[in-house]
């Protein structure tokens, strides 16, 4: 596939008047029938209506790249309220960056009004409420429209930024944006400390599309980066978690992580993981890159992930540390767990705010790390009944991978699950009857010895 990309694009480019190279029919190996047809009707529609259109970004990336595009973006000069009268069922949405969202059957098409930089175009007194940024250079709201010259020049990455014709079967390149695709770099738009100020999510957004398509950052965008990379903590907390799950979720976690570490940007992601993450070969490192790669196998078999165990994982090495000095202050293991899981889950959220759907199983795996210990009698039947127990169990076996000894823990839980009902009574009564304690009169009640640490911290939701 790449030799004939570079067969094709090193050869006879044309530049039309808006300062683009285009890529003849011959001259690429897309063709109309890989767009998707609800994109390709929306391209369409645009373009009778005297509209330019084109299909844009990671599509046209990832079809080159014979990957399976996620979504078919669309791209045209037509204003958000143009293009919703054309289309029966769009809404306009968004107010930091206005998009239209056409409805389909089978999905939503995207369609975003050509973007200007304001810089180049002059400052107009008319773009004041539509483009706003802070002291520091991030854009806050980005509703200056231009032409589609401009709108290349302000997206993030060359390779995102390549303008397909299905009418003329033609691609657009302002951006040498093919070149880089066939030379599989990474290079970001204009000045790149510039383009990192405006918008730190491009950050993670340079070591994502390096990870996935294993390109190489070219020197001049990776350069800044490090230097760049506590911008991250001016992002909201939502968009943050919503961008740490496209990181660790879409199926290249660990060369993900890998980039992240070695451009600093992990630290602004987890920062309580912080001290622990010097000693690369240490136990909470394992764990984090082992949870990555049973992700990533999962993804590529199929199966379901949640950002409930990735979150567990990124937070247990923290919560153990914790909950082990609330122990060594007197409190009992499970009010010591609870506590730890709730100043640190209350400590997370102002970074990356992960929704309260996700922080109750969260905190149900870490309990259930310490409950699925105790299996002897009648327990084992109630524990692997638990709605959160396949998750648990998956998550002793990756404490078990990444170096923990939990004498054979995850094993016995495996031999359970596979044993009849017989067999799983006798397990259980053997665990029983091997638990030598001495008997101790049970503790009425979980409460902390009197000591100076405050109660949990409330979540937010
Ligand atoms: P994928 O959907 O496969 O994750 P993508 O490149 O399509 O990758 P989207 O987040 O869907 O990524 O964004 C669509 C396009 O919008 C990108 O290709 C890029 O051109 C532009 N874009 C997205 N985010 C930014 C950003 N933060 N700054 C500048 N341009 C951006
Ligand atoms: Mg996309």
């Amino acid at each position: 596939m790449l030799e004939r990309i570079s067969k094709f694009f090193k050869t006879d480019k044309n530049s039309n008047s808006a300062g683009a190279y285009v890529y003849g029919p011959s001259e690429h190996c897309l063709s109309p029938d890989m767009i998707n047809r609800d994109a390709y009707n929306v391209v369409d529609v645009l373009q009778k209506a005297g509209f330019e259109a084109y299909v844009v970004g990671g599509c046209v990336r990832d079809l080159l790249l014979g990957l399976k595009p996620k979504d078919f973006d669309v791209a045209t000069s037509a204003k958000p309220s143009e293009v919703k009268a054309l289309f029966r069922r769009s809404r306009i949405i968004g107010r930091r960056f206005q998009i239209v969202h056409v409805q389909f059957s089978r999905e939503i098409i995207e369609v975003t009004t050509f973007r200007s930089n304001e810089k180049q175009s002059g400052s107009k007194s008319s773009n004041k409420n539509q483009r706003q940024q802070t002291d520091s250079g991030m854009l806050t709201r980005d509703n200056v429209f231009g032409s589609v010259e401009e709108d290349a020049s302000r997206r993030d990455l060359t390779v995102n930024a390549l303008y397909y014709d299905p009418s003329d079967n033609s691609i657009h390149d302002f951006t040498n944006g093919l070149d880089d695709i066939d030379d599989r770099i990474i290079r970001i738009i204009g000045d790149p400390s510039t383009r990192f100020r405006e918008d730190p999510v491009r950050l993670l957004r340079v070591a994502r599309f390096a990870a996935k398509l294993g390109f190489d950052i070219e020197a001049r965008t990776a350069k800044p980066m490090k230097h760049r990379a506590g911008d991250l903590q001016q992002v909201s907390p939502p968009r943050l978690f919503d961008e740490t799950l496209k990181l660790f979720m879409s199926g290249n976690g660990l060369d993900t992580f890998k980039l992240l570490l070695d451009h600093k940007l992990f630290e602004h992601i987890v920062p309580q993981l912080n001290p622990m993450l010097n000693d690369k070969q240490g136990e909470p490192v394992k764990l984090v890159r082992q949870a990555l790669v049973n992700t990533d196998k999962r993804i590529r078999n199929k199966q379901r992930v949640t950002p409930a165990f990735i979150y567990a994982a990124l937070l247990w090495p923290v919560v153990q540390r914790l909950s082990s000095n609330y122990e060594k202050n007197g409190n009992s293991p499970p009010y010591a767990l609870s506590k730890a899981a709730g100043d640190i889950i209350a400590a997370q959220i102002p970074v990356t705010a992960i929704p309260k759907r996700f922080t109750i199983p969260m905190r149900e795996i870490w309990d259930l790390q310490l409950h699925m210990k105790r299996r002897g009698g009648n327990r084992a039947k109630r524990l692997a009944e638990h709605p959160r127990f396949r998750a648990a169990y998956d998550f002793i076996l990756l404490r078990e991978q990444a170096g923990e000894d939990l004498k054979g823990l995850g094993d016995w839980w495996t031999k359970y699950q596979d044993a009849n009902e017989d067999q799983r009574q006798s397990m259980a009564e053997e665990i029983l009857s091997n638990d030598k304690r001495p008997k101790r009169r049970r503790r009425r009640r979980n409460s902390p010895k009197p000591d100076n640490s405050s109660s949990p911290k409330p979540e937010n939701g």
